[in-house]
């Protein structure tokens, strides 16, 4: 069992932005000692290509993002800033490999879910989920279905998109349905929250949704454990506890050792005004993955 990241990867922001780059660096931290954390290595083009469209990934690769698309982005577009994605979505990739072939794998990066196949939105670059299903399917002879349960405060909008028309892949988004982004996409199953939803709200909806999802009888599941569903933070809305989260991972990591399929963890948002917060939340849900099914 090993985890990927890319703390060793940065890049430049304007003063007071709220992209979190200190937490990549803070989760690894927190986790190092309890298993190998490698460089998360740079996603093959190939990948890229099997998944988005062609055009989108040329144009980025050559003149990169217009101003206005870095806008729709919300980031500075530079070579890091795409390095680093190169990376993010090499470290879902290969812990999607690791899942085939140990039953878990993790990314201490990812969940990138607001990227379309033909345009960056929402932070997101690429999707590094839908890539590395498409991988799977292309390069590991991988045919089964595939559930995506995506838990981030925010609409997995883009991983919707890529696989509306495939029967193979379930999409599952638990959100805010005030959150960002305001036009939502349609998944396989969206439970839409109200702002300030807590502990046993969510929980209970999230049990019914996992219900719902287990019928699909899925061969892998990709599990993106954003914690901007924390009380606090900056942009999720929601307000549950970090004893609430632990029980909506361990609720996920359960269903998971019930299915008895691989499952692949990617990181997602978290944005909350103590950076502290964020940082021991996602490496809870690391350890919690590695307690409940390594
Ligand atoms: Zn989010």
């Amino acid at each position: 069992m090993r985890a990927y990241t890319t703390a060793h990867l940065s890049f430049s922001l304007p003063e007071g932005h709220p992209f979190p780059l200190y937490k990549y660096g803070g989760v690894a931290e927190a986790l190092k000692g309890l298993l190998p954390i490698l460089p998360a290595p740079e996603v093959p083009r190939e990948a890229l290509y099997l998944a988005h469209e062609g055009e989108y990934l040329a144009k980025l690769f050559t003149q990169g993002l217009t101003r206005e698309e870095s806008l729709r982005l919300g980031l500075p577009f530079s070579q890091a800033l795409l390095q680093r994605a190169l990376h993010a979505a090499g470290g879902t990739l290969r812990a999607a490999e690791d899942a085939l072939e140990e039953g878990l794998g993790l990314n201490l990066a990812g969940g990138t879910h607001h990227a379309f196949p033909g345009r960056a939105e929402g932070y997101s670059l690429f999707n590094d989920v839908a890539v590395a299903i498409h991988w799977l399917r292309a390069k590991r002879g991988f045919g089964g279905r595939v559930l995506v349960v995506d838990l981030d405060a925010h609409q997995g909008n883009g991983t919707a998109v890529f696989f509306q028309n495939d029967p193979l892949v379930f999409t599952l988004s638990l959100h805010g349905e005030r959150n960002y982004p305001l036009k939502k996409e349609r998944s396989d199953l969206d439970v839409g929250l109200p702002d300030g939803v807590g502990d046993e709200a969510y929980l209970s909806a999230l049990e019914a949704a996992l219900e719902v999802a287990q019928d699909f009888r899925p061969g892998l599941v990709f599990y993106n454990a954003g914690v901007d569903v924390l009380k606090g933070d900056r942009f999720g809305r929601l307000a549950l506890s970090p004893e609430g989260v632990r029980r909506r991972d361990l609720a996920v990591f359960r269903f998971v050792k019930g299915l008895g399929v691989p499952l692949v963890v990617v990181m997602g948002g978290g944005y909350n005004r103590d950076p502290a917060l964020t940082v021991a939340a996602h490496a809870e849900t690391y350890r919690l993955a590695l307690s409940s099914l390594a």
